[in-house]
């Protein structure tokens, strides 16, 4: 699938294909939505009233009406059937987040993207790598206070290799049997298949036997080859990753679904993206989540060939559009890191239904001078003001919170639990909707979602005690 799939939609005018022919600046979109007016009365009025009553009426619509949508359907339009298809999967006032930090262990890339502000040359003196104790100190003190997760993604280091990262993961669960390892990335695991020599296959069950746990859905920029032979012409191309993911769920683990957009794409091209994630879906079932942010341009070593920070409309209008045709991902979450808590909130009218990780460290975009983290307090009362409970979840979204029955309650609560979610067909299930004795029914999780917040709270992280500049994205 490529851009000309739309042929009417796609804009009239030409697309840079090869960075060498563009030295300068890649042509940004300069696409904007029309005004409300137009959407209702204007030239598309007809086709996005037909588009609307398809998603009121639960039936899934193609990558043209999500591009119409996308383009030319106004923004609170956008929002309530995003807030339908929400409700539709998630059907609990709650919106969760994980207590969980960011880990970063090297910072060596010999990827060299042009947007990330993270890496250095591995000759570079610019490099660092902690140590196994550092790294292990930040997970004890992540599990001290009540986390569950350690996000780690590295550089693509050209000799810290899987059996690095098997027995770190080894390590980590035998001392931490409450902190999932959520590590790595598609690119991460493609960089080892090539300079291991060896399949994915054998890389994936040697990590699986060390203990991870899922899969981030980091290094997914735009899946779409245009764009990434701009801004990564060395990275993963967009088959490959999906391919990883593939083996992934099918060797039995999830892994998350992101978009990092606003940089040299079109429109039709962030539709493109989310065709190729749903066509996925389907066969694995095996995504969790989808996230998006748009690109954090500042200090990246291409900072002159991207456009500013794109508007907060432009980021609710694609978050809404993917909760709305990504109708196979149960979850969608807010990236609050880089759109701050208040445009995270309004997103929770978007389609979003989680919060991501509460990062107790986050190395990635705080190096592209973008930096929102949040204390746990601060989190549970944006989403609570927003209109919603807040509850803590684990790394496959199983509930993980005091407030909703305690250890009983959790499902999934094991990659194991999770893998079987997916790979029944059965699910995913609405959190409220979920089978099983020990599942509560909305009343209850009601009521027990309206205490406090758990005896835990995470400080604001001391910009100090961030690592140095950071690895890849911000994707949970
Ligand atoms: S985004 Fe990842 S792969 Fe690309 S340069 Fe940064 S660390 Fe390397």
């Amino acid at each position: 699938m490529n851009s000309r799939a739309f042929p009417a939609l796609v804009p009239d005018r030409p697309l840079p294909a090869d960075p060498a022919l563009h030295p300068t600046a890649p042509t940004p979109d300069t696409w904007r939505p029309g005004a409300a007016t137009a959407a209702r009365a204007g030239a598309h009025a007809t086709d996005l009233a037909r588009v609307a009553d398809r998603v009121r009426a639960g039936e899934r619509i193609d990558a043209e009406e999500a591009l119409l949508l996308h383009e030319h359907g106004d923004l609170l339009l956008i929002g309530e059937l995003a807030d339908l298809c929400r409700r539709r999967h998630n059907p609990a006032d709650v919106v969760t987040y994980i207590v969980d930090r960011n880990i970063n262990p090297y910072n060596a890339c010999v990827t060299d993207c042009g947007f990330c502000a993270f890496y250095a040359k591995p000759k570079s003196d610019k490099t660092w790598a902690l140590s196994r104790e550092e790294i292990l100190d930040k997970v004890a003190e992540t599990a001290s206070i009540g986390g569950r997760q350690v996000l780690m993604q590295g550089g693509h280091h050209p000799t810290i290799l899987s059996d690095w990262w098997c027995e770190l993961i080894a390590e980590i669960s035998s001392k931490y049997p409450g902190i999932n390892c959520h590590v790595l990335s598609a690119p991460e695991l493609d960089h080892f298949e090539t300079v291991e020599r060896r399949p994915l296959s054998e890389i994936l069950r040697d990590l699986i036997a060390a203990g991870w746990g899922s899969l981030p859905g980091g290094g997914a920029e735009m899946l779409v080859e245009r764009v990434r032979k701009i801004i990564a012409p060395r990275k993963t191309n967009t088959d490959k990753w999906l391919d990883v993911h593939r083996e992934v769920h099918e060797a039995g683990l999830r892994s998350s679904a992101t978009m990092m957009f606003g940089n040299v794409e079109t429109a039709p091209e962030r539709i493109e993206h989310f065709a190729r994630l749903r066509e996925l879906q389907d066969r694995t079932g095996g995504f969790t989540a989808f996230a998006c942010w748009n690109t954090q341009p500042e200090g990246t070593p291409e900072e002159h060939l991207f456009p500013t920070r794109t508007s907060p409309s432009l980021y609710l209008r694609t978050q809404g559009v993917a909760r709305i045709f990504l109708d196979n991902i149960q979850h969608m979450q807010t990236s609050y890191v880089t759109q701050g808590l208040k445009m995270a909130q309004i997103s929770l009218r978007y389609g979003c239904d989680d919060f991501g990780g509460t990062m107790l460290e986050e190395n990635v975009v705080s190096a592209a001078g973008c930096f929102n983290l949040e204390t746990v307090s601060d989190i549970e009362r944006v989403i609570r003001r927003g209109g919603y409970k807040p509850l803590q979840r684990n790394s496959w979204y199983g509930i993980a919170d005091e407030r909703y029955g305690g250890d009983a309650a959790r499902f999934p609560s094991t990659r194991e639990e999770a893998a079987f979610h997916a790979a029944t067909g059965k699910g995913p299930y609405p959190l409220a909707a979920a089978p099983g004795p020990d599942r509560r029914n909305p009343t209850e999780l009601e009521l027990v979602a309206d205490r406090e917040a758990p005896s835990i709270d995470v400080q604001t992280p001391d910009r100090n005690k961030v690592n140095q500049p950071r690895t890849e994205e911000v994707a949970q």
